[in-house]
């Protein structure tokens, strides 16, 4: 049996029924990495060792008793590695703390094990813009897995780990899972602690969880979720039973269809299976009413100013000087300098210079503030919205996966492929992106992912939805 490709739900019945014991589990994963990585590199390290000593003495009655879970490489673990698929950091770092969601599933007894691959710094939508090593798509490894969070999406689609968590800034949770054909939720801005994640952008940035099932997800958000005193964007709010939303009707539930995120510049194929799934929905008891979000051609430029210009502040903490990184250099000016032109990729220097400029004075009241505005009005669309329905329906992404190479020199393509997932980031509501079956590409099935957007803190409802849409069988 590969233990690796077992869910959540799955393993823990095999430890409380006495079939598996953590460390066979771990040591079961760890061959499955070896035998099957090579050919995806979705892992940059794993350590066996150290998690076969977290694995000692763990509680199993607890709700992740002995669950590995993959970590995304910007997600701090104490003692392991933290590269952020960077020159800048890999070889060079290692986390001196755990980040909240870390020590939240450590307390429900999970063993984070590995660190996943992405883009570096989180900057991109492919996991090509890795500095340490490139990731492919399981279902078709001429592909990319989708980014950023591509590296968690590959291991659980490709069963070497049992679930990851991943982040999502402008959709790098949720854009991945669809183009592997994993469920990846993105919580409410708030929801979970940003603290101990490298920061991208610090107002859109969001950790959540990507795994095999729905009901997984909801049970690693119910761990992950709730206050912390050491992020003070992070919500005082009590942690429902997100696990308890599985396996609850749909109907009566209303379910918002916007005309803007099926226009044109959607592969029909793709535009088939979410019309497939939402008359599914529909049958399931869900009434479709039809919704506007009229702001949403400004939402990929409005995100990649605002995305950018807080990214150039947060990335001038890497100076050669207090981590990773040091070039050698004759003076202090050309220390920066030099760390950061050797350290940093093509994509985040592109992201900084953007963000420089986008800030810079008499550039300023231009972009930056106008984006701020724009940013409101496409929050005030969602609010509109949400006054007539409970969730928004819409794809993922505009295409299946693509080739590895297919948008090198076009970044401004990839940028646009972000269309649907960017929006809820400006606003800070939540959202789902769940399997719902597959388009025939050059003779390979390739996954579709459905997404679900729900109210801030209405994650409830998007796992409601989310499983008794699994449920129904219809992705396949
Ligand atoms: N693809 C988007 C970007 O490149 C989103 C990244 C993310 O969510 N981290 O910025």
């Amino acid at each position: 049996m590969n233990v690796a490709s077992l869910t959540i739900a799955e393993l823990r019945r095999s430890y409380l029924s006495g079939d598996l014991s953590p460390s066979e589990a771990l040591s079961s994963i760890a061959v499955e990495i070896d035998q099957k990585d090579n050919a995806i590199g979705g892992y940059l390290s794993f350590d066996l060792d150290r998690a076969l000593a977290d694995a000692a003495n763990i509680d199993l009655s607890l709700p992740l008793g002995g669950i590995p879970i993959a970590i995304k490489d910007l997600i701090n673990v104490e003692g392991h590695p933290c590269s952020c698929a960077s020159k800048m950091l890999h070889g060079k770092y290692t986390s001196p703390y755990d980040a909240t969601v870390i020590r939240k599933l450590r307390e429900a007894g999970a063993i984070p094990f590995g660190r996943t691959n992405m883009d570096e710094f989180a900057m991109g939508s492919s996991t090509e813009n890795s500095g340490i090593q490139i990731c492919r798509n399981p279902h078709d490894t001429t592909r990319t897995p989708g980014g950023s969070s591509g590296g968690s999406a590959a291991v659980v689609a490709g069963n070497t780990a049992i679930a990851a968590l991943g982040t999502d800034t402008g959709g790098s949770i949720r854009q991945p899972a669809s183009h592997c054909g994993v469920v990846g939720l993105k919580p409410t801005y708030g929801r979970v602690s940003r603290y101990g994640l490298v920061a991208f952008a610090s107002s859109l940035d969001q950790c959540g969880p990507m795994t095999k099932t729905v009901a997984d997800a909801a049970l690693l958000l119910e761990v992950i979720s709730g206050r912390c005193d050491r992020d003070s964007t992070c919500l005082n709010e009590d942690v429902p039973s997100y696990t308890g939303a599985v396996g609850k009707d749909i109907k009566g539930l209303r379910i918002g269809l916007p005309a803007e995120y099926f226009a044109k510049g959607l592969d029909p194929a793709v535009k088939d299976r979410i019309e497939a799934a939402i008359k599914t929905l529909e049958s399931l008891g869900a009434e479709i009413v039809p919704v506007s979000l009229p702001n949403t051609e400004h939402a990929v430029a409005t995100y990649y100013i605002i995305a950018t210009a807080e990214a150039s502040a947060n990335l001038a903490r890497f100076d050669g000087v207090r981590y990773g990184h040091r070039a050698e250099a004759d003076d202090l000016i050309d220390l920066y300098k030099k760390s950061r032109a050797e350290g940093f990729g093509e994509e985040v220097k592109r992201r900084i210079i953007l963000g420089t400029y986008v800030l810079s004075s008499g550039y300023y009241d231009a972009y930056y503030l106008r984006a701020q505005k724009v940013r409101t009005l496409i929050r005030r669309d969602f609010e509109e919205a949400f006054q007539k329905v409970d969730l928004i329906v819409s794809p993922v992404s505009p295409t299946p996966a693509f080739k590895l190479g297919e948008h090198h020199s076009d970044p401004l393509a990839m940028y646009l492929a972000d269309i649907y997932t960017i929006s809820a980031n400006l606003a800070g509501i939540c959202g789902i992106s769940v399997p719902c079956g597959t388009v025939s590409v050059d003779g390979k099935a390739l996954p579709v992912g459905l997404q679900l957007l729900g109210k801030p803190m209405g994650e409830i409802d998007l796992i409601r939805a989310a499983h008794a849409y699994e449920a129904s069988g219809d992705a396949g």
